[in-house]
């Protein structure tokens, strides 16, 4: 790829914006109650796609929906018929707007397991039909630690077109894929946009330095890797999650978190059958037929998903099933952060 880079300020980054909504099926975060989830959008008002991670959702419902309908049948003592549901209304050609780079880089790593042992052509036609534009963030908040995990800060390729807001106030776009150089040539920048090209990349360099040096966590995840492998066993899994109460939210949040179940819900003779989330946490996740459950307690079911995050997973895709995005520890309702519990579990050997 040759790609230009242009500049422009805030007022030509909000006519970038409002002619990508103009002109393609956008998504974008919409405030709701202090928090931002991501809708369709029509207009830029509605939404503010530079929102604080703090309180933006994960755009994984976009690829993988909290719950959706995967057939509708009938059945009665003539048979069964079985139906499709309508269109997938998620498979159009889309732009995501605001989506953090944690969030992207969560895809990626989704990417693995959507095109191992079943292909989910659903999935696909999502992510092939999705462009990705976003800023960077600015810096680091409390939670965050993605750079701890397989981040390159300066080679992004998780978005396909990238915006960086310089220290100098000079804002930066690029395109990062060639979905991302074919998205711009296809829409053209309108030079009376204020929006040039740029023959330096200072700005964003220096802007990178800044964000570097601006995390609070770091982990050696390698050295995580490498000791839970070991220690399967320990007590410590007890303790770290003692306080948990079960309720799910941290995989339902989790950008990689791709656990779900099958169910139907019928009333007289025709029903709809839901693919929705779930997770390894909820104790009758592994609730067999014939009454077993080999994860009957709560450290159990925390070491699979510590396992599952830090080892299992980078032993079979070669990635960890984190991002380091940290919105799960923000929204634990008992202050459970998975980035303690490795780090305590691995101290332990
Ligand atoms: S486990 Fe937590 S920090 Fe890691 S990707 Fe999921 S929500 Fe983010
Ligand atoms: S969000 Fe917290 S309390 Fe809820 S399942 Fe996850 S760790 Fe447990």
């Amino acid at each position: 790829m040759n790609v230009e880079t242009f500049v422009t300020d805030k007022a030509g980054l909000v006519k970038f914006y409002e002619a990508i909504i103009a002109n393609n099926e956008t998504y974008a975060p919409v405030e709701k109650f202090g928090k931002f989830d991501f809708k369709r959008v029509l207009t830029l008002a509605e939404c503010d796609p530079d929102s604080p991670i703090t309180k933006t959702m994960s755009a994984k419902p976009l690829f993988f929906p909290r719950s959706a309908k995967i057939l509708k049948y009938s059945a009665d003592a003539s048979g069964t018929d079985v139906k499709e549901t309508d269109e997938d209304p998620l498979t159009g050609k889309r732009v995501i707007l605001g989506m953090k780079h944690c969030d992207a880089r969560g895809l990626q790593v989704l990417d693995k397991v959507y095109n191992w042992d079943y292909i989910d052509s659903d999935y696909q036609k999502r992510r092939q039909n999705s462009v990705i534009i976003s800023s960077r963030c600015d810096k680091a908040e409390t939670h965050c630690f993605c750079t701890s995990l397989d981040y390159d800060v300066e080679n992004l390729d998780a978005m396909d077109v990238l915006i960086v807001h310089g220290l100098d106030g000079k804002i930066f776009i690029k395109a990062r894929t060639e979905k991302g150089e074919t998205f711009l040539k296809a829409n053209p920048i309108d030079p009376a946009s204020g929006i040039q090209h740029s023959a330096s990349e200072e700005g964003m360099k220096k802007q990178y330095d800044a964000f570097a040096a601006s995390f609070r966590l770091k982990m050696d995840y390698k050295n995580v890797n490498g000791k839970l492998s070991k220690i399967f066993d320990t007590p410590e899994f007890e303790n770290v999650s003692a306080s948990c109460i079960g309720c799910n939210t941290c995989a339902f949040i989790c950008p990689t978190c791709h656990c779900f179940k099958i169910s139907d819900e019928k009333i007289k003779d025709t029903g709809i059958r839901y693919k929705s989330y779930d997770s390894c946490n909820n104790g009758y996740f592994t609730l067999m037929a014939g009454g077993h459950n080999p994860r009957p307690v709560k450290y159990r079911r925390w070491r699979q998903r510590a396992m599952h995050k830090f080892v299992y997973y980078k032993e079979r895709f070669g990635e960890n099933l984190c991002v380091g995005c940290g919105r799960c520890a923000i929204s634990c309702p008992v202050n459970i952060s998975i980035f303690e519990v490795v780090n305590q579990v691995a101290t332990t050997v």
